[in-house]
């Protein structure tokens, strides 16, 4: 049985034109062949015809920086503590769901906890779920003053933290061992802290010295390698030691683009968490106003070196670092593609291709997916509109027919009526002090009285 997908136009992502009126015949999950529609093989006894004949056809959307294992969370706390990693996984799957409804047909997630997202990947991949495809990091190897070592030194980074401390290179090579032993597709590592000091500058986590090893190790086991890095020494060393992808990259200066050039480094510079936090946090939040102030001057960095970058042919990637309470998932994925068009100069086009075909280097699937061609997976994304004239409708979950995972149609059911984790570890008491004066002034000077219990 194959499947004949009338397409109004087609956009495959090996170049930046659209065709007109091709139909693209699925056999077996793949593409197995793609012609002008008039002059197709016409379909035989049993074969389907899909007629998206009004309709743009696109690859399915690929976002290589979600965090499964976060759950849209309010704080760091809820990311490495509350939850039994086990209601993370469960949660994380539907974060997963989301995420493929959204039109993105495979993620990476470069952080996660336990194996949350190693098992979720495993899930879908095996049958048991509908999800999109999935490839994982494990936890994020961190020094101190890194990501995830956000606690006081009497807790550390705890277990269930998504860091894994290694104070030196020692120590972080054990750590890509052990997670190559445990099934990961790639090694992320935090260079620097996240405290968006542009006026110091943020210090690398981690030496030159000790950079290289690590990249070098997690090479020699077949690994690729993905850093947090925003500021500039990060940036640097990082692209000495030849990693594959940049997250952030906002500090780099002249001689980090050089390196990143020189080394073929591909840059993903998640723009939304930025501008999201920017964007739509509010005066009661409590970040508010440090971080949207700080990701306003991270902003105006980025902006000038990865448009720099961008005009210097450097590989851009695209995600959007979802999974916190301003990038929840399912929502923002695609407005990373229009941050790329508002803010770095790319043509609605160029981004898509960083969302699809660029993408694809960084997934397990690499050869598979990313591109509509022959002999890859029919992953497939069907827009009323043209995302080529306004690439904001890509967020808008009505212009989005059909998701298509192997050719097949996904109709995913998932309840947005979903009730807050009661996070039975998180002892929420008092909001306030209740001082003489602070109470006085609530309850005036009565402060009131228990009775005793009436005599039964
Ligand atoms: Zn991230």
């Amino acid at each position: 049985m194959k499947k004949h997908i009338r397409c109004g136009t087609l956009f495959t992502s090996c170049d930046d034109q659209a065709l007109k009126d091709q139909t693209i015949i699925v056999a077996n999950n793949r593409v197995d062949a793609i012609h002008p529609t008039e002059s197709a093989p016409l379909p035989s006894d049993g074969d389907v015809v899909v007629d998206h004949s009004n309709h743009f056809v696109m690859p399915g959307l690929i976002d290589i920086h979600v965090h499964l294992s976060y759950g849209n969370a309010l704080s760091e706390e809820d990311i490495d503590i509350y939850s039994p990693v086990e209601y993370r996984a469960l949660r994380g799957l539907q974060g997963a769901q989301r995420v493929l409804r959204a039109g993105f047909t495979s993620l990476a997630d470069p952080a996660t906890t336990g194996h949350v997202t190693p098992a979720i990947r495993d899930a879908i991949e095996c049958g048991l779920f509908v999800g999109p495809r999935i490839s994982s990091g494990g936890r994020q190897i961190t020094n101190r003053q890194g990501l995830s070592d956000w606690y006081p030194t009497w807790i550390g980074v705890p277990d269930t933290s998504i860091g894994a401390l290694a104070e030196n290179a020692e120590a972080g090579i054990k750590e890509i061992r052990k997670q190559k032993k445990q099934g990961v597709d790639f090694v992320k590592i935090a260079m620097d802290g996240d405290s968006m000091n542009p006026t110091t500058g943020l210090v690398s986590g981690y030496t030159q010295a000790e950079t290289t090893a690590m990249v070098e190790e997690a090479h020699r086991l077949g690994l690729k390698v993905v850093v947090h890095a925003r500021g500039t020494e990060g940036v640097l060393y990082a692209a000495r030691a030849g990693v594959d992808v940049i997250l952030h990259a906002s500090w780099m200066d002249d001689e980090g683009l050089e390196a990143v050039i020189k080394n073929d480094c591909m840059l993903c510079p998640t723009l939304s968490l930025v501008l999201n936090d920017i964007l739509f946090t509010q005066p009661t939040d409590g970040c508010y106003p440090g971080f949207p102030n700080a990701h306003r001057q991270e902003l105006e960095a980025a902006r000038v070196m990865l448009s720099k970058a961008r005009e210097a042919g450097v590989t851009f990637l695209l995600g959007s670092d979802s999974g916190f309470a301003v990038t929840p998932y399912g929502e923002w994925h695609a407005r990373e593609l229009e941050y790329y068009v508002d803010y770095l100069g790319f043509t609605p086009a160029e981004a898509i291709i960083c969302a699809t075909r660029n993408n694809r280097h960084f997934l397990r699937e690499h050869e598979d997916v990313g591109i509509l061609e022959v002999g890859r997976y029919a992953d497939i994304l069907v827009v009323d509109g043209n995302p080529l004239a306004d690439i904001a409708i890509l967020q808008n979950r009505e212009r989005l027919v059909s998701v298509m995972k192997g050719g097949d149609h996904i109709d995913l059911n998932i309840s947005d009526d979903v009730k807050p984790h009661v996070l039975e570890h998180s002892y929420s008491m008092w909001g306030e002090v209740y001082t003489q004066d602070r109470v006085h002034e609530i309850l005036g000077d009565n402060l009131g009285h228990i009775p005793a219990r009436a005599a039964e």
